[in-house]
């Protein structure tokens, strides 16, 4: 029930008052944000224009992306045991269980989010929102269109894929970040267009599932956020799998032919024309800041979709909060719930801010490549004063165990108090292991900090504290010029 309605029960907004808190956005960060704000005590409502709560994360991202990885790695493994004696048969795919599994794991946790809101009174409302004023939005639905107002507003409206020029429109054949899940076996041959974190997790997926994948970047790097040294044992280990990776390369047009797409590339690597089965483009998102009607609230949206915000996520209208990805860069769940919870608690005038030292990225590929805070390359460019160890995965008799020596732990220092300032970690399960390193960096530990944590043996996460070793001088697990080699 809508703030304009009349109501017989007091938790809820009535016909005469407005909401405390209106969510536009049921992703993670306005889910987060809605129930933090409900939790403390605020009437909130929260508008969304899908079927279910969870945004892009839980329906078309994070979730049904990572259920699927989870099967290329077990596939990938199996393969991999030939080289250590045991050989099992081909894997024989039945793709409607495989996305039929995937989409019970996004309704498990879609239900859950609908029953969360309604067991903290979080009144739900389906229809695409778009302000009226600085203090009304109208939301229209299949069932009509009606006005809420509200004290607050959290904008919470999260991004879409961008797409590329020159591609057929309306070609099945052509796929996004969200067709691109519904794995059927037809994509024989694959090409996936951006070699950053989309593109390169669904080039695994589908390479495990049997495609022949190519990938073309237009950028000299894949995954060019991280750093070289952390990306290169990726880009080797599916330089040898993958039918081929084109850097410095764009897709120049593509062609709809009746048995294939083809497609001209263009750069001075680019490699011929080529048909493939599917395209799929993943080149970046878009924020919807810009879908919004936000001029009618007088709040500022710039040039790429972003509302740009304080660190109480606060937007040049004052009781107007924006989070998550149209609130700017990464683009990541965690950020976004990380913010909905601030503007909940700025609301709720709770000393709340948005200053983490450090967000972790991590790109769920094989191997995985996982870094927070300060990157190597950043130190660089503001020519900072920092100390990098590294502690090579070769040495890791964990590592060597199941047969991934190529991974890397590193951990940068500030060179004047000795304080963590980032790390980077390229190896299997690297996705994990960055949590310690993000919670060293927020607690301020310094090289002996970590260097002097006992870490349990033998584990991929001994690396932390044997990089720390090789800062502290310490480290009796390489040789000794090594160990007093940090850069
Ligand atoms: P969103 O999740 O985009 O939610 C916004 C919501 O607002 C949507 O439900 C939308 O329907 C609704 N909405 C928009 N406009 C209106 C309107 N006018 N009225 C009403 N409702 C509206 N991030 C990670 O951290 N880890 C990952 O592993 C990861 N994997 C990903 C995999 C893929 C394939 C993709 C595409 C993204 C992935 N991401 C990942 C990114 C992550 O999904 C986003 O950063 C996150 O969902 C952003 O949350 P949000 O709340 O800002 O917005
Ligand atoms: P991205 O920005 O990470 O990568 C896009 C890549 O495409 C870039 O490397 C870019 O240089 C390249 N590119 C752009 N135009 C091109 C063209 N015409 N031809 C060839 N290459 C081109 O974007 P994405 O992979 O689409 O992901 C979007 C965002 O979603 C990410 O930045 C990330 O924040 C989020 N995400 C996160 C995760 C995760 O945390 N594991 C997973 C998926 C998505």
């Amino acid at each position: 029930m809508a703030p304009e309605e009349a109501t017989t029960d007091p938790q809820r907004p009535g016909k005469s008052e407005p909401a405390d808190v209106l969510v536009v956005g049921g992703g993670p960060g306005g889910y987060t944000a809605a129930f933090r704000a409900a939790d403390l005590g605020k009437r909130v409502v929260l508008v969304e224009r899908e079927a279910t709560l969870g945004g892009v994360c839980l329906n078309v991202g994070c979730i049904p992306s990572k259920a699927l990885l989870h099967v290329a790695e077990v596939v990938e493994e199996a393969a991999a045991l030939s080289a250590h004696g045991v050989v099992f048969d081909a894997p024989r795919i039945d793709f409607a269980k495989l996305r039929a599994h995937k989409d019970a794991v996004v309704a498990k946790l879609t239900d859950g989010l609908a029953e969360l809101a309604n067991r903290r009174g979080v009144e739900v409302v389906r229809g695409t929102g778009s302000f009226s004023s600085p203090y009304s939005l109208e939301v229209a639905s299949e069932e009509g269109s009606r006005s809420i107002r509200f004290e607050h507003a959290i904008v919470a409206v999260g991004s879409r894929p961008m797409e590329i020029p020159g591609s057929p429109v309306g070609d099945p054949r052509m796929l996004d970040s969200t067709s691109a899940l519904e794995v059927d076996g037809e994509a024989k041959r694959l090409l996936v267009v951006g070699g950053g974190i989309i593109g390169l997790e669904m080039a695994a997926v589908y390479h495990a599932l049997g495609s022949q994948v190519s990938v073309v970047e237009m950028l000299a790097q894949l995954v060019a956020e991280a750093d070289a040294d952390l990306v290169k044992p990726l880009a080797r280990h599916i330089g040898k799998r993958y039918a081929g990776i084109h850097l410095e390369t764009k897709v120049a047009r593509i062609e709809a032919r009746p048995d294939a797409l083809r497609v001209y590339f263009e750069g001075e690597r680019a490699p011929a024309s080529a048909d493939f089965d599917r395209v799929l483009v993943a080149v970046g998102r878009r924020p919807n800041g810009e879908q919004l009607g936000a001029e009618r609230a007088g709040l500022n949206v710039d040039e790429q979709g972003f509302i740009p915000v304080d660190e109480k996520q606060r937007s040049n209208v004052s009781h107007i909060y924006a989070i998550g990805d149209v609130a700017g860069a990464p683009m990541l769940a965690h950020k976004a719930t990380h913010e909905g919870a601030v503007a909940a608690e700025v609301i709720a005038d709770l000393p709340s801010a948005s200053d983490a030292r450090a967000i972790p990225s991590v790109a769920y590929t094989d191997p995985e490549i996982a870094w927070t805070g300060l990157r190597e390359s950043e130190a660089r460019e503001r020519k900072l004063e920092v100390e990098v160890a590294r502690f090579p995965w070769s040495a890791s008799g964990r590592a060597l165990g199941i047969g991934r020596s190529e991974g890397l732990t590193k951990l940068i220092f500030d060179k004047r108090d000795g304080r963590l300032l980032g790390a980077g970690m390229v190896g299997p399960n690297a996705g994990e292991l960055i949590a310690e390193a993000t919670l060293a960096l927020e607690l301020g530990a310094d090289a002996q900090d970590i260097a002097l944590t006992i870490h349990a043996h033998p584990t991929l996460s001994e690396t932390v504290g044997l990089a720390a070793q090789v800062a502290a001088g310490t480290v009796t697990d390489l040789p000794p010029a090594r160990a007093r080699g940090s850069s």
